[in-house]
């Protein structure tokens, strides 16, 4: 049986849809998508796209302290 995923449109199979999500996968969907339900599931694209932002939010920010000057003479 074919189904869409509600989240980017394809049309999936059954085995390519992700029923069991995790806690944060399912609030990160959630907040871009909020007609999305759990329910729908996921496809393994879809999926692995949102595990993938959470990976780099999780990441600490790259720290580069620019020095005052370098905003007035970026060529320096
Ligand atoms: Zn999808």
């Amino acid at each position: 049986m074919l189904q869409c995923c509600t989240i980017c449109g394809r049309t999936i199979s059954d085995r390519e849809l992700h029923e069991t999500l995790e806690n944060h996968i399912i609030d990160a969907i959630g907040q871009e998508h909020p007609e999305w339900m759990e329910s729908d599931g996921a496809c393994a694209r879809c999926v692995e796209h949102y595990r993938r932002i959470l990976a780099r939010r999780r990441e600490p920010p790259i720290r580069r302290s620019t020095p005052w000057w370098r905003r007035l003479f970026p060529w320096l």
